[in-house]
């Protein structure tokens, strides 16, 4: 059962809808698929583990079988920075494309890690050339791995990872993949198009709660990885040989919530006729959203051929009554909670629409929203008065 099918309204407990990916919005049978406790070294527990990474290797569809999945405990940074700090060898360099602040943030993260770093970057509404990304490889043969960030949660631009992936593999390179807020809510060629490491975490397109993140990780290249990580708790070789030789056994503490509300958040997204079906609400979510935002005159910060279906960013009104943590509250008061802007170059907001929302949820949004739009009832008022 989703709760879509229920008469109850999705989070069923009072709070506000989370259009903030993520956390996000989570149907009631995740939360409460929580209301047990675990024992980490429990033969239940264990399989439970084993069971998730299969599902999620499942999901790669053709040329699985390549591939593993290792688990890490955190929030989905510490899964970016495991990844990071387990498979790019001492003397290996990485090239970061970056068009927002998850991208900045893999650099900054090879940064502290004291990995040998270069970037291109480009604003945070456009993508980094293919003819750059080519002439970089070409110059810097130093550079052995290419990091990309797929939806650029920042803005919500979806990066064209089918037209950078050929150039990488082209050039001989490892390609690791930021796909956290895209993996599950489109779908992703991981074996066609080369990528070697892949990490999402699991209160994104899966809709599970916060707690924790996973690489899908090319056999091949994992088994090369053996000793370089850079940090003891974030090993992610250690963390895949411990799962491997003890039966689902996670390194240290495991998140045991986290990982059952994940295993009832994997079978929704198998009984809503997965990842296509996922896709296929969410792209409804974002143009009921799209569409009555521009009715009410809000502008897009990025162009409808760039955007994802996870998160939208809008300019804000131009009006100088125009107060975003006013609007936030007027519709938390209605029972919606939106995103502050991340876009640096533009004062800007953004809402989500992935979660267990769905399209008559959108709608309800826009109407609290064009009940609430204070700063045209204040314009019209001034005007009135002068
Ligand atoms: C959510 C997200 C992350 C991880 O952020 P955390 O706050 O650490 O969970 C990383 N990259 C992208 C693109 C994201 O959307």
């Amino acid at each position: 059962m989703t709760n879509h099918d229920s008469a109850l309204p999705a989070p069923r407990l009072g709070e506000p809808y989370l259009l903030t990916p993520g956390p996000l919005t989570t149907s009631y049978p995740v939360k409460s698929a929580m209301l047990r406790d675990w024992g980490s070294w429990d033969g239940d527990f264990r399989a439970m583990t084993v069971e998730m990474r299969t599902r999620l290797l499942a999901m790669l569809g053709q040329g699985a079988d390549d591939f593993d999945c290792v688990p890490m405990q955190g929030s989905g940074t510490f899964s970016v920075e495991a990844m990071l700090g387990s498979f790019i060898p001492r003397d290996g360099k990485a090239l970061v494309l970056a068009n927002g602040a998850y991208g900045q943030r893999i650099a900054e993260i090879a940064e502290y890690l004291n990995i040998a770093v270069v970037t291109l970057v480009v604003a945070e509404h456009e993508w980094v050339s293919t003819v750059a990304l080519t002439e970089m490889l070409a110059r810097d043969t130093d550079i052995t791995h290419v990091a990309m960030v797929h939806c650029e949660t920042t803005s919500g631009i979806l990066n064209p990872i089918e037209d950078y992936a050929p150039i990488v593999k082209e050039a001989g390179k490892v390609l690791l993949v930021d796909a956290m807020s895209s993996f599950a809510g489109i779908d992703i060629k991981v074996a066609d198009l080369g990528i070697d490491f892949l990490i999402s975490s699991a209160n994104k397109c899966i809709q599970g709660v916060p707690g924790m993140g996973f690489v899908i990780a090319k056999q091949s290249e994992l088994l090369l990885c053996e000793g370089r990580a850079r940090s003891l708790s974030l090993d992610l070789f250690s963390q895949w040989k411990t799962m491997e030789d003890n039966h689902g056994k996670w390194r240290f503490t495991s998140p045991t919530h986290v990982v059952r509300a994940f295993q009832q958040a994997l079978a929704e997204l198998n009984s809503e006729g997965g990842i296509a079906a996922r896709a296929k609400r969410y792209a409804a979510n974002h143009q009921t959203l799209i569409k009555g935002m521009k009715a009410q005159g809000f502008q897009c910060v990025v162009d409808d051929d760039k955007q994802s279906p996870f998160i939208s960013t809008f300019v804000y009104p131009d009006s100088n009554l125009f107060d975003f943590n006013k609007l936030y509250e007027c519709l938390k008061e209605e029972g919606f909670v939106i995103y502050p802007g991340k876009v640096t170059a533009t004062p800007c907001f953004r809402i989500g629409h992935i979660g267990e929302v769905y399209p008559e949820d959108m709608q309800r949004l826009l109407v609290a929203l064009a009940n609430n739009k204070f700063w045209e009832q204040e314009d019209a008022l001034e005007n009135v008065s002068a």
